[in-house]
């Protein structure tokens, strides 16, 4: 183990899931060092695992009948060499500092490899959305937005949405924000059309994730038509995946929620999509509802006892893990690797565990860790922002080919940076050392702060 793991695991013990992630980047980055001895010199390692500023806050809210709850708040302000911090919310019972911290390392890595100006960050709360009235939701957001506007602005730190931040949260917050500061203002990105958001938004991370992954095989001379796909969630980030592998003519079998997942065999097309948006967007159900819909599929509930998850042993050619991090441990990626898969594309952060990249890898699949693959969404966060500035907004066509050309653009970093570090095809490793080189440059050339 590296001195900086032993370090930070000494300092932070428990966080297991941010040491996963300083772990993955510490490995692929050491080519890197030993041709830099500077970065060492100047602690490079050091400075970049320890966030600039961890604000932690009390949230007291009250429910509908009357009741007074407490829940926790964070946002993990981790680098602004880049830019000011940027980075999602998240609203999800597992919420704790150590997924926070994970997140925000990755954040910073993901949002230099877009090209614009942005530094990482993370937040959210333990608050769980699901199953709360739209009255409820609101208060929360606005006890939690009181605490956090002392922290953020447009040109200090833009949150967005992420797991359990939607339409309706992002709303929420950006009125509170609003009354409390007395200004208009971009603070936060993922707005609606008709008040400050940008057209693509919310397909941006999806689109992005098959775009990268149409990159990907077309260096193989292939394309995404008439392959068989698995993706897991059925969030925002699994539908707009679902919605451009059926443009680009390929076929989804599976998608999932925390309950359980349903397996389509005939293909989930456009109607089938539209029923599940509009079951999880707008009714807030369950995907054990479309087998009552489509009855030729079938739904498979979570059974903990299993050292597996059934959806990923399918016959396929690509997975998009689209969900949370670790959804694919070591025994899924060998399901994956027997049922023929050739492509994993993450859309979402960390979702394959250490054991399973390396089972990717060592089985040549062309594997796109999420740093690289989901970067579409806080790259169309940004252009929200450029449009925030300039009070424009431009036409779908104009963002969705700027999101094409900046997934085109990380892909072939990727691509160069394993290169030149020996590691050709790794697009994990490039990934990584393409967003590290970026960043520590810029935090040498602003001196010790
Ligand atoms: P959503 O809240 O819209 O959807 C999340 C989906 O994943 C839901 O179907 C949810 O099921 C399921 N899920 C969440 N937690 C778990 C869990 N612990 N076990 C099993 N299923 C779970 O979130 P997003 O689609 O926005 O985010 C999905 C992933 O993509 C996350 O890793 C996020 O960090 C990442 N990401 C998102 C971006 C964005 O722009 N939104 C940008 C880049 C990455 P249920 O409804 O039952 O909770």
């Amino acid at each position: 183990m590296s001195d900086i793991l032993e370090i930070i695991k000494a300092r932070d013990p428990g966080e297991k899931e941010f040491h996963q992630a300083v772990q993955e980047v510490v490995e692929t980055v050491q080519p890197v060092l030993d041709r830099n001895p500077e970065y060492r010199h100047a602690k490079i390692l050091e400075r970049i695992a320890e966030p600039r500023r961890v604000i932690m806050f009390r949230v007291p809210w009250m429910d509908d009948s009357g009741e007074i709850h407490i829940n926790r708040g964070f946002r993990v302000q981790m680098n602004s060499a880049l830019g000011p911090f940027k980075g999602g919310l998240r609203f999800h019972p597992s919420v704790n500092l150590s997924i926070l911290k994970f997140l925000a390392f990755e954040q910073v890595f993901k949002n230099a490899l877009t090209t614009l100006s942005m530094g990482g960050a993370k937040g959210g709360s333990d608050f769980d959305p699901k199953g709360k009235s739209d009255n409820e939701v609101m208060r929360f957001c606005q006890a939690f937005m009181t605490e956090l506007s002392r922290h953020i602005g447009p040109n200090i730190d833009i949150p967005a949405g992420d797991i359990g931040v939607g339409a309706r949260e992002v709303g929420y917050l950006f009125g509170a924000y609003k009354r409390i500061s007395n200004e208009f203002t971009g603070v936060i990105t993922g707005k609606g059309l008709g008040w400050g958001g940008s057209l693509v938004r919310p397909e941006a991370t999806g689109y992005g994730c098959v775009y990268f992954a149409a990159e990907m095989l077309a260096v193989q001379n292939e394309s995404l038509k008439g392959k068989t796909c698995l993706v897991s969630g059925a969030g925002n980030v699994a539908q707009y995946t679902v919605e451009k592998i059926i443009e680009l003519g390929g076929k989804v079998v599976t998608l999932s929620d925390s309950s359980g997942y349903i397996y389509d065999d005939e293909g989930i097309d456009k109607d089938k999509l539209a029923f599940v948006m509009r079951l999880k967007n707008i009714r807030r159900g369950r995907i054990k509802e479309y087998v009552d819909k489509y009855s030729e599929s079938v739904y498979t509930e979570v059974d903990n006892t299993l050292d597996y998850n059934p959806l990923w042993n399918h016959k396929a050619d690509c997975a998009f893990p689209s969900a949370t991090q670790n959804e694919i441990n070591e025994k899924d990626a060998q399901n994956l690797v027997n049922n023929g898969v050739k492509l994993v594309g993450e859309g979402a952060n960390m979702p394959s565990t250490p054991e399973a990249i390396d089972i990717f890898l060592d089985n040549n699949l062309l594997y796109a860790s999420g740093k690289a693959a989901n970067a579409g969404g806080v790259a169309v966060s940004g252009l929200e922002m450029a449009q925030n500035s300039m009070r424009l907004i431009w036409p779908k066509e104009e963002v969705d080919s700027r999101l094409r050309i900046i997934m085109k653009s990380i892909h072939q970093s990727c691509l160069d940076a394993a290169a030149e570090y020996s590691v050709p095809g790794n697009y994990m490793a490039g990934a990584n050392i393409a967003g590290f080189v970026k960043v520590v440059n810029a935090m040498l050339d602003q001196g010790l702060i």
